[in-house]
């Protein structure tokens, strides 16, 4: 076989779809965010505005996390040196997750190297290991999930994407004495829409199902604490497992689950993904920690994120662009087609010196592309002048369509 001609071929049928991905370069610069400097391929670099940044407050930056970064690399040294069983548990991974319990109000958390991996290891371990367990999914879960899942080889059903009456019919269908998972988000991120979270634990507790909710795109952002959506309704106690990443709302890398410390106890002891990977460098536990305690105590950045978020979404409808009014702090602006999506992208960058990645299929389905918004605290109303006229610009250019 002409292994080569195989792996250029597959690329190829990317780059006839207009989905092949194309990573810009670029350079944050703490203090300055959402600015940054992108390198271009010809050597070239310029500064541009970051508008689709997962930093969703822009933490990433906070001082106080940078100086627990570089105060403890130079206390600890840069890595763990092993794998938590084998002396890479680190005293800032132990005070990280009591941290995490706290900000849940479990009795324990357990770290990982990412949100994906937590959610892979967590949910194999759990429904591989309950004997006959049935796990309940929302069609619109990510990817890590459903990685999760299928490792699990546990019996699998979706339900319609937040929909409880299906979701209802599953659990009603499923023989009453086997082990039930039912897995969901609080904020889906894609759309911005918010899972029913009260209601799902409502048909938990009528057909006995554990509850697993990622709260990624949610953990920092929602709950006077930031405890994420659970938090914010009063919802935490119900929960069974909740996953959160360190990687998003608080701004610099790794994931984690909160729950009882039995169910924190077997994973941990049960669960490859952890037991077999080095643990995460102690100055990054640190950083993560600054930054999870920071936004235990300020609640005004929440509130000025869902303002900024509220601004642009207005904006973006005032000036007839086909903007999703979400509920939350992801602003999609739909274009419906893989090229031109991306020709908008590449405009937006070239010209205007703004920075949004096209969202192609897989990432959603295919006539759905879209441009994704993430207004931060640092999003300016200055800011968001320049991007309603480099859109309304680009908009009138390609031709594309307008609000319905
Ligand atoms: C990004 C993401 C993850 C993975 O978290 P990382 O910390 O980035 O690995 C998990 N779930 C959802 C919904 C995500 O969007």
């Amino acid at each position: 076989m002409n292994y080569e001609q195989f792996f250029a071929d597959k690329i190829a049928e990317l780059e006839a779809e207009g989905r092949y991905r194309v990573f810009a370069d670029i350079e944050r610069q703490a203090g300055k965010f959402p600015k940054a400097t992108v390198h271009a391929k010809n050597g070239e670099s310029k500064e541009i505005t970051v508008w689709c940044s997962n930093d969703y407050m822009g933490m990433g930056q906070n001082p106080v996390a940078v100086k627990a970064m570089r105060d403890t690399a130079q206390g600890y040294g840069v890595g763990a040196g092993g794998t938590r069983n084998i002396s890479g548990t680190m005293h800032e991974h132990v005070l990280l997750e009591e941290s995490l319990a706290d900000l849940h109000d479990k009795e324990s958390a357990l770290i990982f190297q990412s949100g994906w991996v937590a959610n892979l290891t967590t949910l194999s371990t759990v429904a591989s290991m309950i004997p006959g367990c049935v796990i309940i999914s929302d069609s619109k879960n990510h990817n890590s999930m459903i990685e999760g899942i299928r490792h699990s080889r546990a019996e699998k059903h979706i339900f319609r994407h937040n929909d409880l009456e299906d979701l209802e019919n599953i659990l009603k269908s499923i023989d009453p004495s086997r082990p039930k998972l039912i897995a969901f988000e609080s904020v889906y991120s894609m759309e911005g829409d918010i899972g029913p979270i009260k209601g799902i634990c409502d048909l938990a507790d009528k057909y006995d199902a554990m509850t697993f909710i990622d709260e990624v795109h949610a953990v920092g952002l929602y709950g006077k604490r930031g405890g994420g959506v659970a938090e914010r309704e009063g919802l935490m106690d119900r929960i069974t497992i909740i996953q959160g990443t360190l990687a998003k709302g608080y701004g610099v890398i790794g994931g984690y689950i909160a729950g009882t410390k039995a169910m924190c106890d077997f994973v941990r002891s049960y669960g490859t993904g952890f037991i077999f990977s080095s643990s995460m460098p102690p100055a990054v536990a640190a950083a993560a920690r600054a930054n999870v305690n920071y936004m235990k105590e300020h609640n005004e950045l929440r509130e000025r994120h869902q303002e900024r978020a509220a601004t642009l979404k207005k904006r973006f409808q005032d000036a007839g662009l086909p903007v999703l009014i979400s509920e939350s702090h992801i602003v999609p602006v739909m274009v419906g087609d893989a090229v031109l999506c991306k020709q908008a992208s590449d405009d937006l960058m070239a010209l205007h010196n703004i920075y949004v990645q096209p969202i192609n299929y897989p990432t959603v389905e295919r006539g759905t592309e879209r441009l994704r918004f993430t207004p931060t605290p640092h999003h300016t109303d200055a800011l968001m002048d320049e991007l309603v006229a480099a859109l309304v610009e680009v908009w009138g250019r390609l031709g594309l369509k307008d609000a319905a």
